[in-house]
């Protein structure tokens, strides 16, 4: 099959890798390689799990902080708890993308809520203990046309199979 021309699959994106304003302060971080490149072949399902939270925007940055109970998701300033909160709305918010036939998931690196490696993020944390066999990726893995390529494999690939 080709799948340039082919039918497109349903993607989960972090909302600000599309250019939704929606990070902390108002702004966006728009990855053109996906924006244009994969959004032909791709229909994005885009998920801001800090708006859709409640957070608003702006909002005080938010962090990471390893404790001796666990990982915290502080506000960066004042220290305010953020964790048990964006914990329940992310274990609900993914049980409602598993329904809606995702084949696989761009995630924004290095954010406490998104980010795939460094911590992981809450968000990404819950997507990946729910859908363990879901091919994810952080945009900055897929800057390299051959490492995007293989990406898109994949999503088809589990399309598939599933
Ligand atoms: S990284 Fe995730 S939580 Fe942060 S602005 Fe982007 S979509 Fe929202």
């Amino acid at each position: 099959m080709n799948e340039r021309a082919g039918p497109r699959v349903r993607v989960g994106v972090s909302a600000c890798l599309l250019g939704q304003a929606v990070r902390w302060d108002g702004g966006h971080r728009r990855d053109a390689q996906l924006a244009e490149v994969l959004s032909s072949r791709v229909e994005w399902i885009a998920v801001c799990p800090e708006v859709e939270v409640g957070m608003g925007v702006p909002r005080p940055p938010l962090q990471l902080v390893r404790e001796p109970e666990g990982i915290r998701m502080r506000e960066v300033a004042s220290g305010v708890d953020h964790t048990d909160r964006m914990r329940r709305f992310a274990q609900l918010r993914v049980e409602e993308l598993a329904g809606l036939d995702l084949s696989g998931f761009v995630l924004k690196a290095r954010s406490p809520s998104c980010g795939a490696r460094d911590g992981p993020g809450l968000f990404a944390e819950a997507l990946l203990e729910a859908l363990p066999d879901l091919p994810v990726e952080e945009e900055d893995g897929l800057r390299d046309p051959a490492a995007r390529d293989r990406f898109v494999e994949r999503v088809f690939s589990y399309r598939r199979g599933s």
